[in-house]
């Protein structure tokens, strides 16, 4: 037996939404829709599709690891410092890096849950103790039960808002009076994936990490921008937060396509808008069924996916809708057993997830 960290007893590894071509085939269907893993049904802008095909760049030369052309690009879009910046493969990496920077077996972390998985994964890799305060039942967090939870070996502790897998979003009023009473030597995580969905846009509250040090806001392409290939994330936080990062951050993490691909994205906001106003819809179409049916719960998504909670084994939601020919999250890997996550489609996809839940209930 080799030396295994002895934290990784008891962990298993991600298991992502099934593929495509494998259910087709499974079920013989001739067309699936893949709702299962927030991905941007319109894809990426059409100025940003043009670019990938067009792209040239010498594929021998590794990238720019500093990712400067990108770096000025966002600072110029949020006006603050190409030194509070920092990139990633994916947010999924900056919770990886941060990670490794502050926790190991003698510190802890506080999260909500159910909230994003990949947190608290990586903490249990690094030997760190997770301490999980569940959510209220109206699904946001539960920040007072949070601040009670940390104390002087609280390393890290995570806000997800709007909130994977519940889609709630708290008001930046209430995210700010809980960073003000976290303790400064606890970093907060403020992680942002989805912030480009909320209707109306919250104002912008990048300059926060100028009052708060300890605060790191973590944003992505992979979703309203329609780059989960391309892998690149970031984060605005302090340029000390940078510093640790950059020491345990591989050299050339992201991608010189990559990098090109997002810059063109965060151009083009045009599109952006359009995603937000085809998500909102989509929403309010969730909503008005949840309405219809008592026993359909809802929970209040700013996210561009629902999770539906429809008082039935989740795994037989899931295989029903997946026999229709739509791909979504069984909640019971998620923390709910009864309900399915779903990823806001087009409209069309909408509509016929809808008329199958529908037919599902009846
Ligand atoms: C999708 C997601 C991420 C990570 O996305 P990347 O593709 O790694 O950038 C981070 N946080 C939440 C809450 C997410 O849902």
């Amino acid at each position: 037996m080799m030396k295994w960290k002895t934290s990784l007893a008891g962990l298993h590894s991600y298991k992502p939404g099934k593929r495509e071509e494998a259910v087709m085939e499974e079920l013989g269907l001739t067309k699936i829709t893949k709702l299962s893993s927030n991905e941007n049904p319109l894809g990426a802008s059409k100025k940003v599709q043009k670019l990938a095909r067009e792209l040239s760049f010498q594929t021998e030369i590794y990238p720019d690891g500093h990712a400067s052309d990108l770096r000025k690009t966002v600072a110029d879009f949020y006006d603050i410092s190409e030194e509070e910046l920092i990139f990633t493969a994916g947010v999924d990496e900056l919770i990886e890096l941060l990670t490794r920077v502050l926790l190991d077996a003698t510190t802890n972390t506080v999260m909500a849950t159910p909230t994003f998985v990949q947190y608290r994964q990586n903490a249990l890799i690094e030997g760190a103790e997770v301490r999980e305060i569940a959510l209220k039942p109206d699904g946001h967090h539960d920040f007072e039960k949070m601040l009670e939870a940390i104390d002087d070996k609280t390393a890290i502790v995570w806000i997800c808002n709007p909130n994977n897998p519940t889609g709630n979003f708290l008001p930046l009023e209430d995210i700010r009076a809980f960073i003000q009473k976290v303790p400064e030597d606890c970093l907060v995580v403020l992680d942002e994936a989805y912030i480009e969905y909320v209707e109306p846009q919250p104002l912008a509250h990048e300059k926060w990490i100028r009052e708060f040090p300890n605060l790191i806001i973590t944003r992505t392409f992979s979703k309203i921008y329609g780059l989960a290939s391309s892998r690149v994330g970031y984060g605005i936080c302090s340029k000390e937060i940078v510093y640790y990062l950059n020491i345990v951050r591989p050299p050339f993490n992201t991608t010189t396509a990559g990098q090109m691909l997002a810059k063109e994205a965060l151009l083009d906001q045009a599109f952006v808008a359009e995603c937000r106003a085809l998500n909102h819809a989509g929403i309010a179409a969730f909503k008005s069924f949840s309405e219809a049916y008592p026993n359909v719960k809802l929970y209040p998504s700013q996210g561009n996916f629902v999770l539906l909670d429809l008082g039935r084994d989740a795994a037989e939601i899931f295989s029903f809708l997946e026999k229709n020919g739509f791909i979504t999250r069984s909640g019971a890997a998620l923390g709910f057993k009864t309900a399915v996550r779903i990823t806001v489609g087009t409209e069309e996809d909408v509509a016929q997830v809808i008329a199958l839940l529908k037919e599902f209930l009846d």
